[in-house]
């Protein structure tokens, strides 16, 4: 079937106002994105899997009942990041330990995603068990940078940004633990959504670090992100740190006025290096913020400066006990040359786990065991909670925080893969709202003059989404729009 390749650049409102009106169908919309993807992969590897199969008959069956204007996505194509499963299709998390795990059941995400009617394209790549920054880190190789294929595309849930900004899909799922959908978002030129922690249903999303892991959209738009994110957040039993607040009603979505609004700038996130391009586009687009009326006060959060530290100790000690599971007995690949248990144990994790995920079971056991739990893993957890506690004080006298995302643009392949601790501190920009809970909106400032796109974030009370999003799409309307971008080979 040969599709029109325009339908595969409609951002979503745009796709479903066609699809209601019988503009296109669903098998059109869902044909002309897959026939993106495979014109695209070979450039950037966004995807681990492609549905097409069960992507063309579920369209298909959509369509023999016609637009149903009650199911929010209906008809949409949605790419998930390889950590949510999907039921029939290939779960790997960017691992060799999960290499031909078929799940038997499907993320809560992914369930109510199929009741508001979308269709499921891809399964986007990412670092292994989203402990990266970059997409470097997967064992089935990186994704790369639309905007210029020699860069990466951040990480952890690079393939979701990729795919998003190269036209395969008007939206998708990532998960952020500690900034994996805002900064490759950034980084790409989309808009992502960190919802609050306990918002979206963790049940059936392999997990990293389960106090600090929380799904959410990445898309071209603030209002794509809103309906996204309102069609899978809620109360879900079957999620032990759901939280049972109702939703707030995200039907209309009208962006404040600009006067009455008070951004904080945290003194220990803007005053750092940046690179001269990103700068620039920074302070541009404070500028275009206070030329609007709205107020930017610069403010300090001390404990920002040991958020590095502490999120490194707690993600990492919770690494080591979720990934404790991929033994090769239960589960996982299973090394052939195996002896005696232990050596089955050691064989299996040494060849199923990648370097990078080898060292963050290593840094968190180490920090979990006895007599150096007081000193890292509960040190740690007290400068969570004066994080959190400082959040709360700053959003007190102020409706947003306005932060960078990341200091630098996407980086050439290998710049930090050497030196992790480098890549690490790169981290220090989104790292703090996931240690405070709340949520935070990724949208893109401009572009730089390397044209690589440069993002901005604004982070809010917990449970306010609805506030938040609003603000995005006045921020979103200030600031310049990006076009597409350009693929090219470097
Ligand atoms: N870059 C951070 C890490 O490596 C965050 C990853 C994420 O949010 N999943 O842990």
């Amino acid at each position: 079937m040969a599709s029109d390749p325009r339908l595969a650049g409609l951002d979503l409102a745009q796709a479903r106002e066609g699809l209601l009106k019988g503009e296109f169908s669903s098998l059109e919309l869902v044909g002309a994105t897959l026939d993106r993807i495979a014109e695209t992969e070979p450039k950037i590897s966004a995807c681990l899997s492609v549905l097409e199969g069960s992507a063309l008959s579920e369209a298909a069956s959509l369509d023999a009942r016609g637009p149903d204007p009650s199911r929010a996505l209906w008809g949409i194509p949605v790419t998930v990041k390889d950590v949510f499963l999907v039921r029939g299709a290939p779960s790997t998390a960017g691992s060799r330990m999960l290499e031909g795990y078929m799940p038997g059941y499907e993320a809560e995400v992914v369930t109510r995603l199929r009741s508001a009617g979308a269709v499921i394209t891809a399964k986007t790549n990412l670092d292994e068990f989203a402990m990266g920054s970059s997409t470097e880190f997967s064992a089935y190789g990186p994704t790369r940078n639309p905007w210029n294929l020699a860069r990466v595309p951040g990480g952890s849930s690079g393939g979701a940004a990729a795919g998003i900004s190269a036209g395969q899909a008007p939206g998708g799922f990532g998960t952020d633990t500690g900034g994996s959908i805002r900064q490759p978002a950034a980084l790409c030129g989309c808009v992502g959504l960190k919802p609050s922690y306990g918002r979206v249903s963790r049940y059936g999303i392999i997990a990293y670090g389960s106090s600090l892991d929380q799904a959410g959209p990445l898309a071209r738009t603030v209002r794509d992100c809103a309906a996204l994110y309102a069609a899978v957040a809620g109360p879900d039993a079957k999620d032990s740190t759901s939280s049972n607040m109702p939703t707030e009603d995200l039907g209309t979505l009208n962006p404040p006025e600009a006067s009455r609004l008070r951004f904080a700038l945290p003194s220990e996130l803007w005053e750092g290096k940046f690179d001269p391009a990103v700068e620039k586009v920074l302070s541009a687009a404070k500028r275009l913020i206070e030329f609007a009326g709205a107020r930017l006060e610069t403010v300090s959060m001390p404990s920002l400066r040991y958020s590095v530290a502490a999120y490194y100790v707690l993600a990492a000690a919770e690494a080591s006990t979720n990934l404790a599971r991929y033994d090769g007995v239960r589960y996982g690949y299973r090394s052939p040359s195996g002896g005696d248990l232990k050596s089955l144990y050691r064989e299996s994790r040494t060849a199923g786990l990648g370097r990078e995920a080898r060292r963050r079971i290593l840094l968190g056991t180490f920090a979990l065991s006895s007599g150096y739990y007081d000193a890292y893993f509960k040190k740690a957890a007290q400068v969570r909670r004066l994080i959190h506690d400082e959040y709360a004080r700053t959003l007190e006298s102020h409706d947003f925080i306005l932060a960078p995302v990341s200091s630098i643009p996407a980086w050439p392949f290998g710049s930090f893969t050497e030196d992790p601790l480098t890549q690490y501190q790169l981290d220090i920009m989104t790292l703090p709202l996931n240690l405070a809970g709340g949520p935070g909106l990724s949208l893109p400032a401009g572009l730089g003059d390397d044209g690589l796109p440069v993002g901005i974030q604004i982070l809010g009370p917990a449970f306010r989404e609805k506030a938040l999003l609003e603000a995005g799409i006045l921020l979103e309307g200030i600031f310049p729009r990006l076009a597409a971008p350009p693929l090219q080979a470097r």
